[in-house]
């Protein structure tokens, strides 16, 4: 029997999916490489905004009548055996702390295609995938850190979805870095949704100490980590990132937004200044530090004046990325509940005006690099253009450029040209 697994959603349904497939294989299961060709098929779905809720629904409809369906995930998670009701084309639904059990699941559907659920939450951490088999890169590993979160933020459906933060013991976290390493992989993101919140369930050992032992034991270029809270930064973190030269000095800190009023009521726990303030300490201490953002416009009671104070936050942190949102009202949020009263209209220009001041600002910094050497770690080769790479930056930025160099090798190359997204290059000294 073949399978085929589709993703909506952050790194961690990626991740997610990875393992399943990693189970499904182990069990006698063959991947399928076009979803047609697949006797089942898993979608592995995100709650976070209705958009993608919605898009998951729409890639079930064009699914063919004879293939049986699983639904994964943060949506399974949210809407429960409802789903079942109401989706007659769904066979059956596995949440985001039971999929472990999918090759079970899936061996008994085949055999007789009853429908069913799987939701239960479990309570601490389990090793639920001795081993992923199925990473999607050979450069780049992703190591689920803790998972859950407790922060509550008034917009987000992720607490529901995903349940209390659990943590991964250290000794497991450092034993997968270093297989990892032997593996040949060059690049480690450690993933969480509150990563620097961590905290080993053993000894109580916090992030900034994993991060100095995994950067200290475990030979790779770039260890990074995603994501991280503002409201929870440890001043230990910069000393560890500043110490060791293979961690990337490029942190995804997400504001939502620049406006104290708003963060109060998004229930983030800190305020503008203090957020300014951690930017500025890892500035004096790391000059190069690099951020990115994600920002949500429309939160209802959201001004032009809240809007402006996001848009001056932007300015003055020049972030090296965003990744932007409408306000999307979800169930089980505290937020879902107000009136949703930012009109689409009003949300769409902000989104617009916001996502034009980023690239203004990417475009002024890309183009600054022009002329200076940098170094790059190569990815995979240019999808389209022969005799090209495509590599990235410790600040994430992409950089494409003429090379035979192999995925996960380290070049220096020249910037050469900038666009807003991107970096051209050509090899230092070529
Ligand atoms: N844990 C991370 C954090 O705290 O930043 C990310 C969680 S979420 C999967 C990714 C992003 O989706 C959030 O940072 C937020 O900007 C956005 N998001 C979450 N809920 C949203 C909503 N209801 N409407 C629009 N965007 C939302
Ligand atoms: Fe959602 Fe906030 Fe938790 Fe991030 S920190 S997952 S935005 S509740």
């Amino acid at each position: 029997m073949t399978f085929f697994i589709h993703t909506f959603g952050c790194q961690m349904n990626v991740n997610d999916s990875e393992k399943m497939a990693s189970l499904l294989s182990r069990n006698g299961f063959a991947p399928a490489s076009r979803v047609e060709d697949a006797g089942v098929v898993i979608v592995n779905t995100c709650a976070v905004r209705a958009k993608a809720r919605d898009k998951a629904f729409s890639y079930i409809g064009r699914l063919k009548p004879e293939q049986i369906v699983v639904l994964a995930g943060c949506v399974a998670q949210a809407e429960r055996r409802e789903l079942l009701r109401r989706w007659r084309r769904i066979d059956y639904i596995v949440g985001t702390h039971q999929f472990y059990r999918l090759a079970e699941i899936v061996s008994d559907l085949v055999e007789k295609r009853e429908r069913g659920a799987a939701l239960g939450f479990s309570r601490g951490w389990t090793e639920l995938v001795p081993e992923n088999a199925s990473r999607s890169s050979r450069v780049t590993a992703y190591i689920s850190i803790m998972e859950g979160c407790d922060n509550f933020c008034s917009y987000c459906i992720v607490p529901f979805t995903r349940g209390r933060e659990k943590n991964r013991p250290a000794r497991d976290i450092l034993a997968e870095a270093r297989q990892l390493a032997d593996q040949g992989f060059r690049e480690l993101v450690l993933l969480g949704q509150n990563v620097n919140h961590w905290i080993d369930p053993h000894s109580g050992e916090t992030f900034s100490w994993l991060l100095d032992r995994l950067a200290s034991e475990v030979d790779v270029r770039w260890i990074r980590f995603i994501t991280s809270y503002p409201g929870y930064h440890d001043p230990r973190l910069v000393d560890v990132v500043f110490a060791h030269e293979n961690i990337a000095r490029h942190v995804h800190f997400p504001a939502q937004s620049g406006s104290t009023r708003i963060l109060r009521r998004m229930n983030r726990i800190y305020s503008r200044e203090e957020y300014l303030e951690i930017i500025d300490r890892y500035r004096q201490r790391i000059p190069d530090m690099k951020f990115s953002s994600d920002f949500i416009v429309g939160f209802p009671a959201e001004t032009e004046a809240d809007f402006l104070d996001t848009l001056s936050l932007m300015r003055r942190v020049e972030y090296e990325s965003v990744f932007s949102f409408a306000y999307s009202p979800r169930p089980l949020s505290r937020a879902g509940d107000w009136p949703d009263d930012v009109s689409g209209e009003v949300k769409k220009d902000r989104l617009q005006r916001l996502q034009r001041l980023q690239e203004e600002i990417q475009l002024r910094n890309n183009r600054e690099r022009i002329g200076r050497e940098i170094e790059v770690l190569v990815m995979h080769p240019h999808p389209v253009a022969a005799g090209e790479v495509v590599g990235r930056t410790e600040g994430y930025r992409v950089v494409n450029f003429p090379s035979s160099a192999a995925p996960g090798s380290i070049c220096r190359v020249r910037v050469t040209g900038a666009g807003p997204h991107s970096l051209r290059a050509k090899e230092a000294g070529a």
